[in-house]
């Protein structure tokens, strides 16, 4: 039996793929019949859910959520029907001067949606329900906290008026996505891409927020050798301000992808949607958008969608429990956390490094971005260089002061990327007497860090291979001339101060008068004892007709290949 047949055939949420993007022979009488509709003006969160909504990214979601799905959503991590879902998608207009309209409207009602900027209608949205709603329970359940210095949180109270409008909506214009625009693909496309024009039947998703780097692509590719195809769908953030310019980030994935991914089987597209930081719940979330734009499988990596240490760092992997594999229907790809290891000299995880930290360099996205912010490119092993000259120039803000110091403490950058720098001397090196006071540390030891793994990380591996190699290639062709010379003199030198001890102890008096001046026999004997067992621990050279020996056969060579 052919193995894609045991695979449920991959299907959009509930079913259908949404679409609520109203036909452009409709849209002209809609934008004039909108002008002439009840209206309220909403934010560019509100316009990105909406375009979700439409484009069938939230399927089965054909608009804000009414009053049945949204505590079921909070109870029980489904709608009201028992399909899995975790984060509510709602409508709540900011009753910061608004009350007038809202209180006028009725449910029924169509209303028009304007851009609170361009005042221009976005959609019609067809008026189910009006519901209150306990902001202290949202922010518990969804967040699991009430505390506002998370930023979903703060949104909840900040932004969100005190009753949610539900109904279907119709979308009447799409948003310019910017730089990003020309890469922009909807689930329809997604589908036709991966299933009629690529003919693949697994495709894994993998979502960041940054440029690529090493831990992303070990994860990408682990995936890559077992499923047919890679989706890499980056969030465009519209919550907070980008750490990388917009352009730079296009540009650093194209650099990625150009330089160490085979182009047929990877498709990158941006996904427009607001973060919330909502660890597990926003994991489902996350699988469900991925499985409504075609995909089978989902990375899911170390604190997904996590703020400080709110969740535990797997509980986002842990949610997927809840529900049965059938009902989510995509297969989440777990992975622990991973690292460049010097001593296996690839990257890794707990789970397939046997070596201690002296050993590691961890993949820390804000590492890798503070050593941008300080004007540094990170080490090869963590960050791809083609991809650093791109994004280097793009970060903002700059990291450091006009006295040339780090505005944030150095010590998180090098505990994040390097976290033996202050228990050992160096990469793979001696344990520190001492450790380091992380506080004490300056971008000096940034730099005191980073050059040590630019200059030890790939000579670990190679030293110690080099140094088995030359004591087994049996052809002394591939032999290091220079060291073998060096050592063969070394011994030479070695005889010969054997030689000169010798002598002394042969002469030596068994007293002396002038410890200082002369040399008793049991001294001389003892630095002769010495330089004897230097001698034979030496490693000696090996001559070429020392390897003869080791090329037998107990019977003809050509016995053994008939
Ligand atoms: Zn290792």
């Amino acid at each position: 039996m052919k193995q894609a047949a045991l695979r449920p055939t991959p299907a959009p949420h509930g079913g259908k793929l949404v679409q609520r993007v109203l036909d452009t022979k409709l849209v002209e009488r809609a934008l004039r019949a909108a002008r002439t509709l009840p209206y309220l003006t909403v934010g560019r969160e509100v316009i990105v859910n909406m375009e979700m909504i439409a484009t069938g990214v939230l399927s089965p979601l054909e608009g804000f959520m009414g009053s049945k799905d949204y505590r079921s959503v909070l109870d029980r991590g489904r709608l009201a029907d028992g399909l899995p879902w975790t984060m509510p998608i709602t409508f709540s207009p900011s009753t910061h001067g608004r009350e007038q309209t809202v209180e006028k409207l009725r449910e029924g009602h169509e209303v028009a949606l304007l851009d609170e900027e361009s005042r221009e209608p976005v959609a019609i949205l067809h008026l189910e329900e009006i519901f209150s709603y306990d902001k202290d329970e949202r922010a518990q359940k969804v967040f699991g906290t009430t505390d506002r210095k998370h930023p979903g949180v703060d949104h909840i109270y900040r932004n969100m008026g005190d009753l949610l409008l539900s109904g279907t909506i119709d979308l009447l214009r799409r948003t310019h996505w910017g730089p990003f625009e020309k890469y922009r693909l909807e689930p329809k496309e997604t589908w036709r891409i991966f299933y009629e024009e690529r003919k693949w039947e697994t495709v894994v998703a993998f979502q960041t927020a940054n440029p690529l780097h090493r831990g992303h692509e070990y994860l990408q590719k682990c995936a890559m050798e077992l499923y047919d195809g890679l989706f890499i769908h980056p969030i465009v953030e519209t919550t907070r301000k980008a750490y990388f310019r917009n352009e730079f980030r296009i540009m650093a994935y194209e650099a990625a992808l150009d330089t160490y991914y085979p182009k047929d089987r990877v498709v990158l597209a941006p996904l427009r949607v607001t973060m919330n930081y909502a660890g597990p719940r926003e994991a489902i979330l996350h699988a469900i958008i991925r499985k409504n734009c075609g995909c089978t499988h989902l990375i899911l990596g170390r604190d997904h969608a996590g703020f400080g240490k709110l969740y535990a760092p797997y509980a986002a992997q842990e949610i997927f429990k809840d529900y049965s594999p059938e009902e989510i229907g995509i297969t989440p790809i777990f992975f622990k956390e991973t690292f460049y290891c010097a001593r296996c000299a690839c990257m890794a995880t707990e789970k397939t490094c046997p070596h201690g930290p002296e050993f590691h360099i961890t993949m820390s996205g804000t590492g890798v971005q503070d050593m941008l912010r300080y004007g540094y490119l990170p080490p090869k092993e963590v960050l791809r260089p083609e991809v650093g000259q791109i994004i280097i120039q793009g970060i903002q803000p700059k990291g450091l002061n006009e006295e040339g110091q780090a505005i944030k403490p150095p010590a998180d950058t090098v505990l994040g990327l390097f976290p033996s720098y202050v228990t050992h001397h160096r990469l793979g090196g001696a344990e520190r007497q001492k450790p380091l006071d992380p506080a004490t540390l300056t971008v000096r030891d940034i730099e005191a860090a980073l050059q040590d793994v630019r200059e030890n990380a790939a000579t670990i591996y190679s030293d110690i291979s080099e140094a088995i190699a030359h004591r087994f290639d049996t052809s002394r062709a591939l032999e290091n001339r220079q060291r073998s010379e060096a050592l063969g003199e070394a011994l030479k030198r070695q005889e010969r101060l054997i030689e000169i001890l010798e002598e002394k102890v042969e002469d030596a008096p068994e007293t002396v008068p002038d410890p200082f001046m002369y040399q008793d026999k049991e001294e001389a004997r003892k630095e002769l004892e010495v330089a004897r067992r230097i001698y034979k621990e030496m490693q000696k050279p090996l001559e070429p007709e020392e390897f003869r020996h080791r090329i037998w056969n107990p019977m003809e060579y050509e016995r053994y290949t008939r």
